[in-house]
């Protein structure tokens, strides 16, 4: 390996890639999924290729041309992840490292980490110290209705998973009911059935809910107030005996330290980019172990595996895949568990021409 590698250049390119089933949630629709590509490119010939998500189209080119803006930042640095990131912060500072600058700074920080790891000829969980295993995943489902709901859940614990999440937050407490009751039925006792409300829920109604939901044998109740109501999240966490999830809105470990600090939840899902990429992630993972909380990721599953791999309270890896498409399946699922690790980098290996087909 070069023993100084630096950063020759970074693009960005935009898709908008179909999905199998919308993703339906208790407050929006995303019909599509739209991905910012990038590729930091090295003097090494090692490129570093990530994607991050945008949630919706509208967001696809104010992030395209952050990334590419931050081009003139990063080219000629060391391909050194933990320098950049300190460069991409104070850069930052003053206008606040949160929302799509995040999602810009933390795409190019993956980015960075899979081209060192490539580099080094090595699979990112290995770069870090760790080896790749087979992770427990869970299959993410969306409010699917009873029909789609039930279909889903079987065709999921029909090929090995253990665990399956649907999101609920129906117009009634008794709808949420007849579909968990509906998935209980089509899967059986030994698969384990999460739920996810997206914030979806008051405080007074989500303990009314949960009260109820708490009979129903539920692994965790998901996001039941508002993501940034970390004190409505622990009032749900005290009133009912449900283990509550949060994280995936938590944008740096910043936010992760204020919500523990708040006792808002018994386990905790960071999303790769909104956590600030490699970097955010491993500070988060220290934050977990140490307030002892169970440990998942949050879409993105090609480099989560690899992190979940090295995170001391790893717990479940969540398969949705937003970015099937256009990737080499360079991950498997087989019996409910990933599979990873075998190829140099995070895994990342676009396929050229359905970049193209769904170029935006
Ligand atoms: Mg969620």
């Amino acid at each position: 390996m070069k023993s100084e590698i630096k950063i020759t250049g970074l693009r960005a390119r935009s898709v908008n890639v179909p999905l199998e089933y919308p993703v339906k949630t208790a407050v929006g629709t995303v019909a599509s999924s739209p991905l910012v590509l990038i590729d930091l490119l090295t003097d090494s010939g090692a490129a570093g290729n990530a994607y991050v998500f945008t949630y919706t189209p509208l967001a696809l080119k104010p992030v395209r041309n952050m990334v590419e803006e931050l081009a003139a930042v990063v080219t000629g640095m060391p391909l050194a992840p933990f320098v950049i990131d300190q460069a991409l912060q104070s850069r930052f500072r003053l206008i606040g490292n949160t929302g799509l600058v995040r999602m810009a700074t933390a795409g190019i920080d993956m980015a960075a980490w899979d081209a060192l790891a490539k580099a080094n000829g090595l699979p990112l969980v290995e770069l870090l110290g760790g080896k790749a295993r087979p992770l427990p995943a869970y299959d993410s489902h969306s409010m699917d209705g009873v029909d789609l709901g039930t279909r889903r859940a079987r065709e999921a614990s029909g090929s090995g998973f253990k665990a399956i999440k649907t999101k609920i937050g129906y117009a009634t407490l008794e709808e949420d009911l007849s579909v968990i009751r509906a998935i209980r039925a089509a899967v059986g006792s030994d698969v384990q059935i999460l739920v996810d409300y997206n914030q979806g829920l008051t405080v007074p109604e989500a303990i009314r809910r949960g009260r109820v939901l708490e009979q129903e044998g539920i692994s965790w109740i998901e996001e039941p107030t508002l993501q940034h109501d970390y004190a409505g999240h622990a009032s749900v966490r005290a009133a009912l005996n449900i283990p509550v999830q949060m994280g995936e809105n938590w944008f740096g470990p910043e936010e992760m330290a204020k919500a523990i600090a708040a006792g808002a939840s018994d386990l905790c899902m960071p999303d790769l980019m909104k956590i600030g990429g490699v970097s955010g992630w491993l500070r988060g993972s220290a934050l977990a172990e140490q307030a002892g909380l169970p440990m998942s990721s949050h879409i993105f599953q090609e480099f989560s595996a690899h992190l979940l791999a090295v995170t001391p309270t790893c717990h479940w890896l969540e398969k949705m895949d937003l970015a099937g498409p256009i990737l080499e399946p360079v991950l498997t699922f087989k019996d409910g568990m990933a599979h990873f690790g075998q190829t140099p980098g995070a895994g990342i290996v676009w396929r050229e021409d359905q970049v193209e087909r769904f170029a935006v």
